[in-house]
Order: structure tokens, then C-alpha cells, then sequence
């Protein structure tokens, strides 16, 4: 077991001057776990990898070793890479890399896809000492000849988990062929996946390991809620009474697990806290995502609707809440989701939202952490809906599963069915005893509604 130095104050760091002023700058006093841990190691030379989630500073633990070593240069050809999984964490990443090298002469540029490359080509182009980029872009920027890897000494890879979850495992191999072979890896995860396990294996040589929390380890400073709740519609009820007390929740990231739940929620959302919400997932464009997320860090908005895809990569401070209106069923992502609040060291509270049918991955959630989540009760002043989704419908989920068979027989090869023998669908009974009861849609979500009664 190779010993790890660790320290608990700055001034136990060997840091330049510039590096010590940079840090009183930003007003932190004393280094985090990760930081602490990760400094002698980084500086060593050797592979390392980082276990620890966002929000512990990490950032700073693998940049504060990298900018005390690099000396100056006007070599063209960037010395550190550092690779992200989104286009987001390159900015967050860059701009934080300029706060600690605000009295160093270094050049840091980002690139991401999805705007124009020329813009970046040229960027690169001017010469760079550090280059944060996400895999897709740096790949074609290096094809197209704008950029070269080949002086490139050290090699970050942040968020490698989100990163292989995103399928890039082809584009970083692609990348690391590309390097030359003797080069420092260093490579944070919030998690240790089998896909980690094997990146590592491959490419890594007696890489250390550093870990500040293990795999479902939630921080201490994030208070955990969680209310069982009958379906969507009674979520939204739920969402909106804590939404009206702005005092308390006044920065809140709210996560469903898909784009259309994102967009359903945040059309009723916004009728009601118009200038104080923006939606963002993979769908929406890049400068409205960038804007957003802009909006939300300056204060300018106080609610931003996301999915787990769009939330790893999201770098914001002093979030006050995160709320899970659908529990997601890997509990991995539940980690992630709440890692966004009680970031470096500020107390963060997350409220978890499940149905009946969630309840096995709330639980899946709590067997990871090894603890339960504490079960708030239904505030009594709080309608229940009796609205449900069209997923909700338990009639749909028959259709669905009959639909399902009828398509599996007609590709079976088997004969025809007499007529007599064929399921007609007529319907079913409790659709017709709902369009019965309900005159029109019970709330403007339910939009299959009419589309249900034409069919008839
Ligand atoms: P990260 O885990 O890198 O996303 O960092 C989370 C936040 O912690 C960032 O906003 C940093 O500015 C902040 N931070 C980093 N290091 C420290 C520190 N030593 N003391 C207080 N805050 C810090």
C-alpha cells in the first residue's frame, strides 16, 4: 500500500506565489479531502485515479498540481488535456482553470461540438497550453489537422463514468492513440463501474487510487426527503406548494428522467413561475442551454428542469434544493442528481418524489447508501390528482401489452385467425368509463385525451 501524503492547510502545499494569491482570491481556506489527498500524487508523475463526485473540488485537486508544474512557453502545441463528458463542464472547466491561473501567464482554451469549428480551429490555432474539450470535437479538430497531441504530458479524463455512459469508450481510445505514450494519466469517476474498471486496466500503468467518496456515499452536508406519491399530476401539486416558498427553495434543480416528462413539467411549471424557470435537455439548443444555465448560476432564474443526461455535467454553486420528481432506476443517478446541491461544503437538502411503481428503485436507492431516506408526510393542504399520463393509464399498458402480442403472432408465421376468433379492440371499458366521467381533459397535460375520443 503506497502512502499518500495528506494535508490539511494550503500553506502545507508547495505552491507559487501566484497560486497562494490566486487561492486567497477565491476565499477558500483550507484545501478539500480530494485536494488534500490528490496534490502529492499529481505532482509525483504517476497515473492516478480519483473517486470522488462533483462538488468536492475536484477540479481544483488535479489543476492546482498541473498549473504548479507548468513552466511558461510559447510552444503552439497544447502540454495538458484535459477531457470532459459535456459541452457545459468545458466552460465551467476553463473559467475555473482562469480563476486559479489569474497571475500565471497560461493559455486555456475549450472545445465542444455543436457551434461552429472554424471559431475553435482558429482558437487552437493562436497556440494553448491547456485545451478542455469534450471527445467528439477534439477527435475532429486533431483530424482536420487544427490540433496536435503529440507534446501532450498530461491527460485528465473527468467524469469518466458519465463519459463511458455516454458510449464515448470509442473516441478516448481513438484519443490515446493519438498521445504520445509516455504521459500522465489522471481520471476522476464519481463511480467505479466495470467500464472504468476495464478503461483503467487498459490504458493506465500502477495507477494510484484516491478516493474521498466511495460509491454511494452521499455527502454529509445534504439533508434527504423523500414522499410517496399516487402519480405525476399529484407530483406537480406537490412540486408547486414547495416551489411557493421562495425563501426556502431559492435555487432549485428539478430532474425527471426524460425529455418529454422535462417539457411536460415544465409547460405547467411555467404558467405558474414564468420568469423564474428554464427547461434544459439534450434536445434544446445549444445557446438556449448555455443561456439557461447562465441565468440559473447568475440568480437571474430560480428553477432549472433537467434530465440525469444533462445534469452531470452541470458545474452550479449554492443550489438550495434538488428535487427528483421521478426516482431514477439506476440509483447511481440519484448520487449524481444530489451531488448538485451541498456542494463544497455547503449544507444542500434533496426531496425525492416516488409512486408505488418506483418504490423498488427508491429502495434499490437506499441499499446503496445503506441508509433510508427520511418519508415526509403528505401535506395535508396539497390536492391529490386523479389525473393520470397516458404511461400512467392502466388500460394503455393492456393495449400496449395486447398490441405487443398481436404484432409477435402476425410475425410468427402462424395462419390467419378465423374472424370470429379475432380480438377486436374496441376501447376497453375503463376508457370509456373515464370519457364518460370526464367531459373534457381534467388538466391541460392530459393532451392524449381528445385524440383518445376521436379514435372512437
Ligand atoms: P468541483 O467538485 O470541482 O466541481 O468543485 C465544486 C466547487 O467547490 C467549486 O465551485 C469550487 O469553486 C469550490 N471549491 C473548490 N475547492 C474549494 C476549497 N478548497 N474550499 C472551498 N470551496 C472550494
Amino acid at each position: 500500500m503506497q502512502q499518500i501524503l495528506i494535508m490539511d492547510s494550503f500553506t502545507d502545499f508547495t505552491i507559487s506565489k501566484q497560486l497562494q494569491y490566486a487561492i486567497e482570491d477565491l476565499g477558500f481556506e483550507k484545501p478539500t479531502p480530494i485536494q488534500a489527498q490528490a496534490f502529492s500524487v499529481i505532482l509525483s508523475g504517476k497515473d492516478m485515479v480519483g473517486i470522488a463526485q462533483t462538488g468536492t473540488g475536484k477540479t481544483f485537486a488535479y489543476m492546482l498540481p498541473i498549473l504548479q508544474e507548468l513552466k511558461f512557453s510559447k510552444q503552439l502545441a497544447p502540454r495538458i488535456l484535459i477531457l470532459v463528458p459535456t459541452r457545459e463542464l468545458v466552460l465551467q472547466v476553463t473559467q475555473e482553470i482562469e480563476k486559479l491561473g489569474k497571475y500565471l501567464t497560461i493559455r486555456v482554451v475549450g472545445v465542444f461540438g455543436g457551434v461552429n469549428i472554424n471559431t475553435q480551429r482558429q482558437a487552437v490555432a493562436q497556440g494553448a497550453d491547456i485545451v478542455v474539450a469534450t471527445p467528439g470535437r477534439l477527435y475532429d479538430l486533431v483530424l482536420s489537422r487544427a490540433l496536435n497531441l503529440k507534446s501532450i504530458k498530461k491527460l485528465v479524463i473527468d467524469e469518466v463514468d458519465v463519459m463511458l455512459d455516454l458510449g464515448f469508450r470509442f473516441q478516448l481510445t481513438n484519443i490515446f492513440e493519438l498521445m504520445p505514450n509516455r504521459r500522465q494519466n489522471i481520471m476522476f469517476s464519481a463511480t467505479m463501474t466495470d467500464e472504468v474498471a476495464a478503461l483503467i486496466q487498459d490504458f493506465f500503468i500502477a495507477p494510484q487510487t484516491v478516493s474521498v467518496a466511495l460509491s454511494g456515499t452521499p455527502l454529509d452536508n445534504i439533508s434527504q426527503y423523500c414522499y410517496a406519491v399516487p402519480n405525476f399530476y399529484s407530483k406537480i401539486n406537490l412540486l408547486v406548494h414547495l416551489l411557493n416558498d421562495n425563501t426556502l427553495y431559492n435555487k432549485v434543480l428539478v430532474f425527471v428522467s426524460n425529455k418529454k416528462s422535462a417539457d411536460k413539467l415544465f409547460e405547467v411549471l411555467n404558467e405558474i413561475f414564468n420568469d423564474q424557470i428554464a427547461v434544459i435537455h439534450s434536445n434544446k439548443t445549444q445557446n438556449y442551454r448555455i443561456r439557461s444555465i447562465e441565468k440559473f448560476n447568475n440568480d437571474k432564474i430560480r428553477i432549472l428542469v433537467t434530465t440525469d443526461i444533462m445534469s452531470r455535467g452541470l458545474h452550479i454553486d449554492e443550489i438550495s434544493h434538488v428535487v427528483n420528481v421521478d426516482t431514477p432506476s439506476f440509483p447511481e443517478n440519484y448520487m449524481h442528481r444530489i451531488g448538485r446541491t451541498g456542494r463544497a461544503e455547503l449544507e444542500g437538502t434533496s426531496v425525492l418524489m416516488y409512486t408505488e411503481k418506483e418504490k423498488a428503485a427508491k429502495e434499490a436507492i437506499e441499499t446503496l447508501m445503506g441508509m433510508d431516506i427520511n418519508l415526509l408526510t403528505w401535506p395535508s393542504e396539497v390536492a391529490l390528482s386523479d389525473t393520470l399520463t397516458f404511461e400512467e393509464q392502466p388500460l394503455e399498458a393492456e393495449n400496449k401489452t395486447s398490441q405487443k402480442k398481436r404484432d409477435e403472432s402476425a410475425g410468427s408465421g402462424f395462419h390467419e385467425k378465423k374472424d370470429k376468433n379475432k380480438k377486436v379492440n374496441l376501447g376497453g371499458s375503463y376508457q370509456y368509463t373515464i370519457a364518460k366521467k370526464y367531459k373534457k381533459p381534467k388538466t391541460r397535460g392530459d393532451k392524449n385525451y381528445n385524440n383518445r375520443n376521436k379514435k372512437k
